[in-house]
């Protein structure tokens, strides 16, 4: 690994960050606890925690415990949940925008929705940059009477953007927004809000791993399955200080030469074949997404015999090349399946990929493979919008000159 920038800076800010991870996990947590959690030392965790406590991160609590000897109360930590708020949004195949707001804790204090006006009708670039400076806003306005305010906000985004720029190259639904910069468009708002855009496999990713059942030591990749596929690949504990994961083209590789027609304008993607869109298109060749057609598919494939029922065993029989390359490709010790296209995964489709991975993956690849469903199920990619902008709050404290308005791209 080539560490750029300060080192010293970065095992603080990493020190930083599983401290603040820990209460929020452990809470109330004693600083002696923190310690052995943590594996950092006594003084590290006074150190941390004074300046959280100093910040109104965190706070000093007592559950009515007396520490033996000292005859006082012992002193515990949690988060301050009063001190403001994390937001994620993302925007649906119907255009309709889902917003969730949490405390710093991630506990949800409202969901709502801001739906499109016309249906099926496509949403300028321009439009949706209007409409999330427009939340944005009013997410900042409600909670301007906290200590911190709105702390920072995760956009969850299906086209590919260049990192630096936050240009996007691609965007399979509407290839208008090709050569847009969402990033600047942002920061020109100048919302004084740290906003992070990120792709929804590695935000589902995240998401799981703070916010779900996941306890990661070892690689692992998400797949994102919803209207399209997504990939992420999140390297295990001691790989790297401060690992993140990262995304991986994965959709367009080909599994079928000269086959069905995919977004790209290429033909036999993985895409084409196992991904919501190609479920979807088969019932509803040529028309719209609409969130209706979308359940009446759910409907009609728990329906024993019917059409879909059987385009959905298919399409996971597809969905089981595609792990069985993510095996070979990233060696991961879990996969961990997510997104919308659960709604349609039954236990038998969960069997069929196990068993196809066990029958084809090299046996030391596949002999301790975990193969998971998401806790946190379509959810995900919400969730990971909240973890980046926590995660964004301790980069924050720790550096006070950092521009407020700053968009960054994941
Ligand atoms: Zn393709």
């Amino acid at each position: 690994m080539i560490l750029r920038g300060d080192v010293n800076s970065l095992i603080r800010r990493v020190n930083f960050r599983a401290v603040f991870l820990t209460i929020a996990r452990e809470q109330p947590v004693s600083r002696i606890d923190l310690a052995k959690l943590c594996r950092l030392s006594k003084s590290t965790i006074t150190a941390c925690t004074d300046q959280l406590v100093k910040s109104g991160l965190v706070r000093n609590c007592d559950i009515g415990e007396i520490s033996v000897g000292k005859g006082r109360p012992k002193q515990y930590l949690e988060i301050d949940t009063e001190a403001g708020v994390l937001a994620s949004i993302h925007k649906d195949q119907s255009g309709d925008i889902g917003v969730m707001v949490t405390n710093l804790n991630g506990k949800i204090l409202e969901r709502f929705k801001e739906v499109q006006g016309v249906q099926g009708r496509k949403m300028s670039v321009s439009d949706y940059v209007e409409t999330l400076i427009r939340i944005i806003c009013r997410i900042r306005d409600t909670y301007q009477n906290m200590k911190h305010g709105l702390l920072g906000i995760g956009i969850d985004q299906s086209c590919v953007m260049d990192p630096k720029t936050g240009v996007i190259e691609y965007n399979s639904s509407d290839p208008g927004w090709k050569g847009f910069s969402l990033k600047q468009a942002l920061e020109r708002a100048r919302l004084g809000v740290p906003i992070y855009l990120m792709r929804p496999a590695i935000a589902a990713s995240l998401g799981e791993m703070v916010f779900g059942t996941l306890e990661q030591t070892d690689d692992c990749v998400f797949i994102v399955g919803s209207w399209g596929l997504g990939v992420a690949y999140f390297p295990g504990e001691g790989s790297d200080m401060d690992p993140m994961p990262v995304s991986a083209s994965f959709a367009h590789s080909i599994i079928q030469e000269n086959g069905r027609l995919c977004t790209c304008g290429n033909r036999g993607c993985l895409e084409a074949y196992a991904s919501v869109r190609s479920l979807y298109n088969l019932t509803f060749p040529d028309k719209e997404y609409m969130p209706e057609r979308f359940e009446q598919l759910v409907r009609e494939s728990e329906r024993a015999g019917s059409l879909v029922q059987e385009q959905v065993d298919d399409m996971w029989r597809y969905f089981s090349v595609g792990v069985l390359n993510i095996v070979n490709i990233f060696h991961p010790k879990t996969i961990v399946i997510g997104g919308r296209e659960e709604r349609f995964l039954k236990p038998r489709h969960l069997a069929l990929i196990e068993q196809y991975v066990q029958q084809h993956a090299l046996e030391h690849y596949r002999k301790d493979l975990k193969i998971e469903i998401s806790s946190l199920k379509e959810d995900g990619p919400a969730f990971g919008g909240i973890a980046i902008a926590q995660r964004g709050v301790i980069d924050a404290m720790l550096d006070s000159r950092s521009e407020k308005s700053r968009v960054l791209v994941f």
